[in-house]
């Protein structure tokens, strides 16, 4: 298919001005972009690997980071100060980071230690979320997790203390807590609209995992009609999906893992295989492209509409106003405490493969 001349041209400015800048400008992109931002990164990867990248180049001057605000705003806590890290869109958020606010989880935290007695709570926050929760998470001895080191994470803190508020998605929450072992009464659900999160005293008391009320739109769109239709349609066909997925799903499906995993999993996979897919569509669509021994598919079309604001025109516009325009920036004392979760959480190993 040819490609329309506009993009051409766009791709033509774009990549005229990484050059000029050359080893000054670092393009990471995350794996839900498109695929011509993604031929455009210097480096793809999932919140953990390209926080790792964004940590490890302290030379370049430049990050520029197509992916949704908190990924961002992960890469400006661990930048050097002669850093600046900008998003072509600034409007690209995350409605799960949304479900969980600094004063309600604050609330929240004052209210578990109030009933859980001595027990030790450590706080535990999912990498989608804002910087406030991470230098939350610093303050009180947590750290921060992303889908490929949630286990590691959980593991870790259950090292430490004898209870863990996870937020803000409660499904990763559960599906690790389900591979740990965990009893499904020692995992509790925290609404924050409710008093004592919708719990009685006891259940706090005996809970181990206390999941915050959070969920990504896009993973939880994935029903279990889909993965029975499609068992009976591919019948040989291998289903895997992202732990962000409900547990229901998860049980159903042949593996589940982070965004990384999945990569690998198809990549992996024999020539011939039919791998099905429960996952943002744009990797989906990628990954069908550079399997083509293999056949790819969707278990149901699933689109991230933030991630899906970063575009050709953005980008060059961002590369244009270098270090000037959508520049993310995080206030010095939350970066303190952030960075405190942060680097606890880049010295967990990481299941990326
Ligand atoms: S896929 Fe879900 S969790 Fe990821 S950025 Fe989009 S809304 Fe947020």
């Amino acid at each position: 298919m040819a490609v329309p001349v506009e993009t051409e041209k766009l791709v033509g400015d774009i990549r005229a001005i990484k050059e000029a800048l050359g080893k000054e400008l670092l393009i990471l992109t995350h794996h839900y972009q498109r695929k011509e931002i993604i031929d455009l990164g210097d480096f793809r990867g999932d919140s953990f690997g390209l926080s790792q990248k964004a940590a490890e180049n302290s030379q370049v001057r430049f990050i520029v980071f197509c992916g949704v605000h908190f990924m961002a705003e992960s890469a400006a806590i661990l930048a050097q100060p002669h850093q600046t890290v900008q998003i072509p869109d600034y409007e690209a958020g995350c409605w799960m980071a949304d479900m969980a606010d600094s004063h309600d989880v604050e609330k929240a935290w004052e209210e578990i230690a109030s009933i859980s007695g001595d027990s030790t709570v450590v706080p535990l926050v999912y990498m989608n979320s804002d910087a406030y929760l991470k230098a939350f998470c610093g303050r009180h001895g947590g750290t921060v997790c992303t889908s490929s080191n949630a286990d590691q994470a959980m593991r870790w803190g259950f090292s430490i203390g004898q209870k863990i508020l996870f937020f803000p998605d409660q499904h990763l929450g559960r599906n690790v807590g389900n591979q740990m072992g965990l009893k499904p009464e020692e995992m509790i659900v925290w609404d924050p609209k409710k008093p004592s999160g919708g719990n009685g005293p006891e259940d706090i008391a005996r809970a181990r995992l206390i999941l915050w009320d959070g969920y990504c739109l896009v993973h939880t769109r994935f029903e279990v009609e889909h993965i029975l239709q499609m068992r009976e349609k591919f019948p040989e066909a291998k289903i895997v999906v992202h732990p962000e997925c409900t547990q229901e799903v998860v049980a159903l499906s042949d593996a589940c893992g982070s965004t990384s995993f999945i990569v690998n999993y198809v990549k992996n996979a024999p020539p011939g295989a039919t791998i099905i897919i429960g996952t943002e569509i744009n990797l989906i669509h990628r990954l069908a492209l550079v399997n083509r021994d293999k056949t790819v598919l969707e278990l149901h079309r699933s689109l991230c509409p933030n991630m899906f604001r970063i575009n050709l025109k953005n980008l060059l516009w961002t590369l244009e106003n270098i270090g000037q325009v959508n520049v993310v920036t995080v206030p010095d004392a939350v970066k303190a405490d952030a960075l405190i979760a942060l680097n606890q959480m880049l010295k967990l190993p990481s299941n990326t493969g």
